[in-house]
């Protein structure tokens, strides 16, 4: 592995993307369909990225099974936010939903269709007609692998639009100057142990999620907050970290997921007597009201003995009753999972589930053309986020199901647009910094020091400090010691070594380096939730009931530099429509 500054390679874009999930490539194919020079690193090849994962769905107000508005499903997002979502970011993605889709089915994407044609749409989560009166079919889907075909619809126009892909190129670090600007990457070429600089007038990150914090997690293992990693070592705030989704059907000991599409088709949960219990938490939603309220009444299921098989540790999620047809139809993947993971096929037996943690709701907080911005809502020269990794904030404390897809679209797309104003507006580079890379090679040499810990001890530690002080219920005392425990791993990760030097390959530097970042993200959620003295959302707090606008109806930040936090009030101000006001919350 090369770790001479002399043999870094420079290269120059006019855009460099790092990321090829769903966020990345819907702002690359916007750049590159403008002629503008841009370039997508990927640390797995594109297609493999955790949006080939996605199952149930993509939200969109089309109307096609029931009437519906956008400022329906505006509302809808607003109030499974639980007010933290800023509502011109949540009217800005709503309005402009219909037409991503219809983008999207442009492009290639086979969507399911209904009897008449028209792109077919199922009931998820929260998700209703008239401002909360009946449940409604929102969620456009291919079958139960919606991700699959956005994902691949996709790469396959970026490759007609000559987008560059450097892929297994796993990025380091952001390079920013003396003014705050930032002028693209340093990355590792994870084949050759290469380092490379890639210069640009505008970086995007879009590298996803980092559920990998947990001990269970319905995450890809390349989920680990890179981003918001770099971002947070180039002295930039990481937003709302405290808000984390847990979903309520995971598969038991596998934490693969099971799509909430399987309840939008009227499959439904029941605990060890037999008792659809959701009819107790949500009268009126059921199995269909917001993942946060599903997950608390699964895991209260659990806790107050009601659980299901030999340690009482899951529930049941039913759906024989749907019927085979049916089931191979629109849920065939399901199957699949359940035979593979749970050892039970779905035609007969139900699926033991528990809450498994799932979406970070908070990130590297931008404005809605995707510009990052820190205090006072002033853009960083040249950076850019969205996706899962960006907060921007249209989930607030708790994400919709199949809003997540949407968010990828919209937003990568009005990212795209702004990156390539700004580079017509910058003919040359700015000038790099000299040194560029000295820190991060710093942070890699450590990694071949001769005595340490190894990755593997400290990342479990990690893990296990997260699930069990940060989960679905959280604890005043668990917190507190969570905050000591974590930054007492955090010093740990400083000294991290890779053990067997004879048997080394990079991708073993990588996993070291992704805990690096897994860190800065776990630092934050327990920060940030330690702080929180409220619950709202996905962020339940025993020892506080409920929501609390008064002190609390604000946006976390939390800084690495001497793991600070400073608060933004909430954007409730809507672009076109009148405000939602924060009301109580019931499903
Ligand atoms: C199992 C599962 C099912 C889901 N189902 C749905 C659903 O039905 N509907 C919905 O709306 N949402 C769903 N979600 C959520 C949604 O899929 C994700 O939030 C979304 O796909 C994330 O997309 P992204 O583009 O931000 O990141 P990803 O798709 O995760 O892509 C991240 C990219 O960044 C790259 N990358 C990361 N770090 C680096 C680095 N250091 N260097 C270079 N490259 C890097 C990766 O290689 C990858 O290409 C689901 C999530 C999961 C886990």
């Amino acid at each position: 592995m090369v770790l001479d500054q002399n043999k870094i390679q420079h290269h120059q874009f006019d855009a460099v993307i790092v990321g090829g999930g769903g966020a990345g490539l819907r702002a690359s194919l916007q750049l590159a369909q403008a002629g503008v020079k841009v370039a997508v690193l990927s640390k797995v090849f594109p297609t493999r990225s955790h949006t080939v994962a996605a199952q149930g769905g993509i939200a969109a107000a089309l109307g096609n099974v029931a009437e519906d508005k956008w400022l329906w499903h505006m509302y809808d997002t607003i109030k499974g936010s639980d007010f933290l979502g800023d509502q011109d970011a949540i009217e800005f993605m709503c309005k402009n939903a219909a037409k991503a889709i219809i983008e999207l089915e442009h492009f290639g994407m086979p969507f399911d269709r209904l009897e008449s044609g028209k792109i077919f749409q199922r009931p998820f989560g929260g998700m209703t007609q008239n401002f909360g009166e009946t449940p409604i079919s929102r969620t456009c889907a291919v079958a139960d692998r919606t991700g699959h075909a956005m994902l691949h619809t996709l790469y396959q126009r970026n490759i007609q639009a000559n987008t560059q892909f450097f892929v297994e190129w796993f990025a380091l670090d952001l390079i920013r100057d003396a003014d705050g600007d930032v002028l693209g990457v340093i990355a590792l070429e994870i084949e050759t142990g290469e380092i490379h600089i890639m210069q640009a007038k505008t970086t995007l990150l879009a590298t996803g999620g980092a559920g990998r914090i947990f001990q269970a997690s319905t995450n890809a293992f390349i989920n680990t907050g890179d981003g918001l990693g770099m971002a947070a070592r180039a002295g930039l705030p990481l937003q709302d970290m405290e808000f984390w989704q847990f979903h309520p059907t995971g598969v038991l000991h596998a934490g693969v997921l099971i799509t909430e599409g399987v309840r939008g088709e009227g499959g439904y949960l029941v605990n060890s007597e037999g008792e659809r219990f959701m009819e107790r938490y949500a009268p009126h939603a059921k199995d269909l009201a917001s993942r946060d309220v599903i997950a608390r009444a699964s895991a209260t299921e659990i806790k107050e003995g009601r659980g299901v098989g030999k340690n009482k540790d899951a529930v049941h999620l039913k759906l024989d009753h749907l019927g085979e047809e049916l089931i191979n139809k629109r849920l065939p993947g399901i199957r699949e999972i359940a035979k593979t993971f749970a050892n039970v096929d779905p035609i007969h037996d139900p699926i033991p589930v528990v809450p498994t943690a799932h979406y970070m709701m908070g990130g590297i907080p931008t404005n809605l053309d995707g510009q990052v911005v820190v205090n006072n809502e002033r853009p960083v020269k040249g950076l850019y986020a969205v996706g899962e990794c960006a907060c921007v904030s249209v989930h607030g404390a708790n994400r919709l199901g199949s809003n997540s897809l949407l968010d990828l679209v919209v937003f990568g797309k009005a990212a795209g647009d702004k990156m390539a104003l700004e580079i017509a507006q910058n003919k040359a580079h700015k000038p790099l910094p000299i040194n560029v890379a000295e820190a991060t090679l710093v942070r890699i040499a450590r990694l071949e020091n001769a005595s340490g810990e190894s990755v593997t001890e400290v990342g479990a530690a990690m893990r296990k400090t997260m699930q069990r002080h940060c989960g679905v219920f959280r604890f005043p005392d668990l917190l507190a010691k969570g905050v000591g425990e974590i930054d007492a791993v955090a010093k740990r990760v400083q000294h991290i070594v890779i053990k067997d030097k004879s048997q080394v390959f990079n991708t073993a530097r990588v996993e070291a380096l992704e805990l690096d970042n897994l860190m800065e993200v776990a630092m934050a959620t327990m920060h940030a939730a330690n702080a929180r003295t409220e619950s709202r959302g996905a962020h339940a707090r025993e020892d506080f009931g409920g929501r609390d606008d008064i002190n609390w109806l604000k946006h976390s930040l939390f800084y690495k530099q001497n793991n600070t936090l400073a608060y933004k009030p909430v954007r409730l101000k809507p672009l076109t429509v009148e405000s939602f006001e924060p009301k109580k919350r019931v499903y």
